[in-house]
């Protein structure tokens, strides 16, 4: 498979065109394997927001009034190209995110299976009916789409985080804005090329790239009705506060710091593979990375020295390597963001056992690389306990019991994703039943729930009461409306002063 290089400029997709914005400001995008910079991205400005949102609520009545059976067959149409370009797709996210190929691929197939999800809109929009409320009346609700929804993006997943949105945005009659991550922008505008292949109409969907202006003006935009954001929780607090302000719905996840307990009776061959995978996949930048295991009773004399061992020999390389086991950090500042944690989790006495930074790669000395750090002995006061660092440093804190490991991520104030390994029922059907965590893995590491069940977190993992996709998705791209009925043959005649009950 060959990296992606097109080294055409990075631009805005409005109204079923690439198109290169009103302003000049741009940025460089890398390729993290190397360094180097590797497109220019036209940053968007206020007026690209207006244009986007103006062709997105031109296209609205008629995509609005296109039957779900067809906009469904466009979905069709679109996961069929999907499916024959993941490859192409999966490339151009490791060219700019720096995960291993074989990741990608896997990014891709998980949005696909939303599309797939979509495609069963017309099930899904299907409302209830009550025939003779009253005598002669019925009353049924149905589902309309809200109009115009934008979707703002992390960098961590530029396919299928916004797979999570916009085909159950679209397949519901919504149009829709995408305002990707600036860090990895052509994977969106790839999809944009896909969907108006698929026979969308032009408007229907549409991308500007950017940065907060961009996202300000989305959200200060009359317009935009709901908005739907995943990122870091700082920004997710505030899109939900600014969106609501301006009388969006809004749904905003955030970011997490997931926690494994492994207790003594876990099967200790499986609990060490799951940590070393859900640690350093990705390079620990997924929200659903394990970032903190959980050790209870005298599990980490046993799994923390054959931790170690398999941190050391992790093959970090360029992610288009076959053999790449984690690629490089997506940018130079991030990878000085999470070198400083390093620094920080020594200043504040963990104890580093295996120390990733400084890495060099042979062939790609200027790329963002970094190795797997595994840190012991940390303690729930530390920085590298409490805030998310987002790459490839493992914390292993020691707690005596079950219940202890309970109270410790119940205290956490992020809850996104949790894993229990044991082989207890009654312990398994206990930690489901008291984490205060949104999606849980009993001996699953990640438990990224598929596409019917709706993605979310809990506490300051999500701002707002809606999951992503499943049915939570189609609850919010769409509002309930109820009619009732009766004709004027099978109606008393008569005015009627009184709250009207049952006849
Ligand atoms: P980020 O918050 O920096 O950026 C997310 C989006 O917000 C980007 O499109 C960015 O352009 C925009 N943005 C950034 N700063 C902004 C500002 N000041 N005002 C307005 N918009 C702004 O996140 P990131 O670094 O791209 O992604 C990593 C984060 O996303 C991590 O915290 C991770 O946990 C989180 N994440 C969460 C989930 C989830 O489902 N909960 C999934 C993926 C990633």
């Amino acid at each position: 498979m060959q990296p992606f290089t097109d080294s055409a400029d990075v631009v805005n997709y409005i109204g079923g065109k690439r198109e290169r914005g009103a302003g000049d400001r741009t940025q460089s995008v890398f390729n993290p394997a190397t360094g180097a910079a590797a497109r220019r991205l036209v940053l968007g400005e206020v007026a690209d927001v207006d244009a986007a949102v103006a062709s997105a609520k031109a296209a609205f009545p008629a995509w609005r009034d296109t039957p779900p059976i067809r906009r469904a067959r466009v979905m069709l149409r679109f996961l069929e190209l999907m499916n024959r370009h993941k490859d192409e797709l999966a490339a151009i996210i490791t060219a700019e995110h720096g995960k291993v190929f074989a990741d990608a691929q896997g990014e891709v197939a998980r949005g696909i299976d939303v599309i797939e999800f979509a495609c069963g809109i017309p099930q899904l929009l299907k409302g209830d009916y009550t025939e003779q409320v009253s005598t002669g009346m019925d009353n049924w609700t149905v589902r309309q789409p809200l109009g115009v929804v934008a979707g703002i993006t992390p960098f961590n997943f530029p396919c299928m985080v916004p797979c999570w949105m916009f085909p159950v945005a679209l397949a519901a009659g919504c149009t829709f804005v995408l305002k990707p991550s600036e860090r990895d922008p052509s994977a969106a505008l790839f999809m944009a090329r896909l969907l108006t292949e698929a026979g969308l109409p032009d408007g229907v969907f549409n991308v500007v790239q950017g940065d907060k202006i961009v996202v300000d003006a989305l959200l200060a935009h009359r317009d935009v009705k709901a908005v739907s954001f995943v990122g870091s929780t700082p920004i997710a607090n505030y899109i939900y506060e600014t969106g609501a302000k301006h009388g969006k719905r809004v749904q905003a996840l955030g970011g997490a710091k997931n926690h494994m307990v492994v207790m003594p009776d876990a099967d200790l061959d499986q609990a060490v593979d799951a940590l070393i995978g859900a640690a350093y996949g990705s390079a620990g930048e997924r929200c659903m990375a394990i970032s903190v295991a959980v050790l209870v009773g005298d599990v980490a004399d046993k799994i923390v020295p054959r931790l170690a061992e398999r941190a050391r020999t992790l093959k970090v390389k360029n992610g288009m390597e076959a053999d790449a086991e984690m690629g490089p950090i997506v940018t130079k500042q991030a990878l000085e963001r999470i070198e400083g944690y390093i620094a920080t989790g020594i200043e504040e006495g963990a104890k580093l056992v295996v120390d990733g930074r400084g890495l060099t790669v042979p062939g790609h000395e200027n790329g963002f690389f970094t190795g797997g750090t595994l840190f012991d002995d940390v303690t729930p006061d530390m920085r590298i306990y409490k805030e998310e660092i987002f790459g490839p440093v493992l914390a292993c804190v020691r707690v005596k019991d079950f219940s202890e490991a309970v109270q410790l991520i119940n205290d956490h104030e992020f809850g996104n994703g949790v894993a229990c390994f044991t082989r207890d029922g009654n312990v398994a059907r206990e930690f489901g039943r008291q984490i205060e965590v949104g999606m849980v893995g009993i001996n699953v590491p990640i438990p990224v729930p598929m596409a019917w069940h709706g993605f979310g977190g809990w506490k300051r993992s999500l701002f707002g009461d809606m999951h992503a996709y499943g049915e939570e998705g189609v609850r919010f791209y769409t509002k309930q409306k109820s009619i009732m009925q009766r004709w004027p043959e099978s109606t008393e005649k008569g005015a009627e002063f009184t709250m009207p009950v049952a006849k």
